[in-house]
């Protein structure tokens, strides 16, 4: 057989469903979907019904996250709000596709190609792609024995059905992905074809039936009818936890369903959650008991509260307190509906009786959810499966979603969802972590059940432990205790997502991911942390998840130190403004200061302590140099805010001219090592280790002892 073989690449990539909200889902090498669309807008002309296989391969050099701007209307002020949600990009990225079409198609595809009729781009993409082949090649069906395995040279979708004939050795099972391929109807709304893949990183070994382009490169061409067969059977619900929204939802289901004494991971498998019908169906009201919990605490104790009795409402106390900040006036939280205002009043004498009252008034609600539908023909978003009658709202998850009656068409496509899907939203609330008025996940894309467990971790911890590392950080150390052999991919995908109410229905949502290089710094580093900045370690954590560098950090730790009195009347209580603060604290530097330069050097994948060591100790001994008179020890201050004036300037050149006077005033030489090793990469270390060696004290007090690093005289 022939196909057309064609590499592209492009400099950065962001791949997401052609449906998405943007940040919840993305992919580590484009859908089938994104790269059909790219094929038409080269050929000059719009997808007609033809039908055609595709194979995806690609390989990228870097992942990195960045915001990207997420936009939700703000019923209240009648304006555009803009949200920065995190997403990974793709760095120099080439993809190698293969096509096999209809002769007639093939040449269509061929010549578009090769001369595009529009600039081509890759969606979420800043620069153009570039074609770098277009080429016929011959393809064989070939019958390879596992001791001459091939290796795949770049990572794969892997569709689900050459699982029978291929078998994989060293990474694992590969992760299961829902992909769009084909529209299934070319007028708008857009509703599209889902196949199942599997993507597999570069270096897995396959062995088995494979088919070979002429240059021995592997090919997965997918079939896009197969989605079809996969329709939901009879006696099963079946979820997808594709995005972190749907994840949440399905282990707040999996709790309620622990609770109610059931052996959750049979109804687990990869992403997905199938339930029994039966089960499904008994789902609401394991719900309401699931709330219900430790209702008689709670329920005696805002009873005692409440001042005029005929005002308690059990059902607020219970159930809208659960569900109130991410379902506004939806069936079961808004308070001027019948069934919820007739427990107004209701006696707590008892409260097994008022238990069951509340319980009832949450089954009317969930009849009354099920009667709100709207007619629509399109397929739901979520499961891909079911059809869908309704669309997504901000009763549905109102951090996220908008109202649709004021925004209908204006921000994004109206999202369809089936009924299904819509009441497994709301155990969102039930998979988050609640802490003081915000809410924390955890979320690892490929794994429902780990996600699972990783979220149980948040919420019984022990408090001690909460304490003094964060709530965070415990996550963090039982996914590096796990160990578990995971793509990259999937490493650099675990995240968490926190969100803040920060009004009735506005959130703010932030996420951050463990990266590899975290990871390893965590590992290696976190102990050393000062024990005399604890109070601002979850200020250095908020640095590290989102990214920011710690040289920041530190030049706000120096600035407060260094400039005692013009922070004296600082009142903000941002996070900068707090690691000010603990830096006008610090009576005193202390080597253990170096520990931040030691990490973020790890985090650069730069591991240059010797570098560091040496930039400290040559800037005590020239604080040695300048006590020896009066008149150069008057001097050492205004140096100190020249140099560090330099490092926030980024300026080699000022830093280094200040560097050699500064030598020349004791009537030395600028040591070697500066020559050696101040260039544009090594400056922030370099420059800070130096003004920490600078300022730091000659002996460490006792109470720091403790924790000086590991600091030897090198220099
Ligand atoms: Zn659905």
């Amino acid at each position: 057989m022939e196909c057309l073989r064609v590499k592209l690449y492009t400099p950065t990539g962001i791949f997401k469903n052609p449906l998405s909200i943007k940040g919840i889902e993305v992919y580590p090498l484009p859908p089938y979907s994104t790269i059909i669309g790219l094929i038409y807008r080269a050929m000059g002309r719009k997808w007609n019904g033809e039908y055609f296989q595709i194979s995806i391969q690609g390989d990228y050099q870097a992942i990195y996250r960045d915001y990207v701007w997420y936009k939700k209307y703000n019923l209240k002020d009648k304006e555009l709000e803009k949200l920065p949600l995190q997403v990974p990009i793709l760095y120099n990225l080439w993809l190698l596709i293969h096509i096999k079409a209809s002769e007639e198609l093939l040449k269509e595809m061929e010549s578009g190609l090769r001369e595009p009729k529009e600039l081509l781009f890759l969606s979420g993409g800043e620069y153009p792609v570039k074609v770098e082949e277009v080429k016929r090649v011959k393809c064989f069906e070939k019958f390879i024995s596992e001791e001459d395995n091939i290796m795949l040279s770049y990572h794969a979708y892997i569709p689900r059905e050459f699982k029978e004939r291929i078998s994989f050795s060293g990474t694992g099972e590969g992760i299961l992905f829902s992909l769009s391929y084909f529209y299934k109807n070319s007028q708008k709304p857009k509703t599209y074809s889902w196949i199942d893949a599997y993507y597999f990183p570069k270096g897995t070994e396959i062995y088995g039936s494979v088919i070979l382009d002429e240059d021995n490169n592997p090919v997965f061409l997918a079939q896009p009818e197969v989605a079809e067969l996969r329709r939901a059977e009879e006696e099963y619900v079946r979820f997808y936890a594709g995005n972190w929204l749907m994840a949440s939802a399905c282990v707040g289901v999996l709790k309620v369903l622990e609770n109610a004494g059931e052996d959750i991971e049979r109804y687990v498998e990869e992403k997905s959650l199938t339930l029994p019908k039966e089960l499904w169906q008994r789902l609401p009201e394991l719900y309401a008991e699931y709330l219900l919990k430790d209702a008689e605490h709670i329920l005696r104790a805002s009873y005692e509260k409440e001042k005029d009795k005929s005002k308690f409402n059990p059902y607020n106390v219970i159930i809208l307190r659960s569900l109130g900040d991410f379902y506004k006036n939806s069936p079961f939280t808004n308070p001027t509906l019948s069934y919820i205002t007739k427990l107004k009043g209701v006696s707590i004498e008892n409260i097994n009786q008022v238990k069951n009252q509340v319980k009832s008034s949450f089954m009317e609600g969930y009849k009354y959810f099920l009667s709100k539908t709207v007619e629509t023909s399109q397929t739901c978003f979520f499961c891909h499966e079911r059809q869908a009658k309704n669309y997504v709202d901000a009763t549905t998850f109102t951090p996220l979603f908008a109202s649709l009656e004021t925004v209908r068409n204006f921000i994004w496509d109206p999202i369809p969802i089936c009924k299904e899907c819509e009441f497994l939203l709301y155990f969102a609330s039930a998979g988050f972590y609640r802490s003081a008025g915000k809410y924390l996940f955890v979320y690892i894309p490929d794994d429902l059940l780990e996600t699972y467990r990783l979220n149980l971790v948040l919420s019984t911890k022990e408090e001690i432990e909460q304490e003094k590392l964060g709530k965070v950080l415990s996550v963090v150390r039982y996914v590096l205790d796990l160990e578990k052999q995971k793509s990259s991919w999937v490493l650099q995908n675990i995240y968490f997502v926190e969100i803040e109410m920060v009004g009735d229905a506005t959130a703010n949502i932030y996420s951050f991911h463990i990266s590899p290089n975290l990871a390893s710094a965590i590992r290696k580093l976190i102990d050393k942390y000062p024990k005399n900045l604890q109070d601002i370690f979850s200020e250095f954590l908020f640095y590290i998840y989102t990214g920011r560098s710690l040289y920041e950090f530190l030049f706000l730790l120096l600035s407060g130190f260094f400039r005692k009195e013009s922070y004296e009347n600082l009142k903000d209580n941002t996070i900068d403004a707090r690691i000010i603060r603990a830096g006008r604290k610090m009576r005193y530097l202390s080597p253990n200061l170096l520990f931040f330069i030691n990490f973020q050097e790890v985090l650069n994948m730069k591991e240059q302590k010797d570098y560091i060591d040496r930039a400290f100790w040559a800037g005590r001994a020239l604080k040695r140099l300048y006590n020896e008179n009066e008149h150069t020890q008057k001097k050492l201050e205004p140096l100190t805010y020249r140099l560090l004036e330099a490092v926030r300037r980024k300026d080699k050149e000022y830093f280094i001219h200040n560097l050699i006077r500064a030598y020349l005033e004791v009537e030395k030489e600028i040591p070697y090592f500066f020559k050696e090793a101040l260039d544009d990469k090594n400056f922030s270390m370099i420059a800070y280790a130096f003004i920490i060696g600078l300022n730091s004290e000659e002996k460490a007090k006792a109470e720091e002892t403790t924790n000086e690093g590991e600091i030897t005289e090198s220099a």
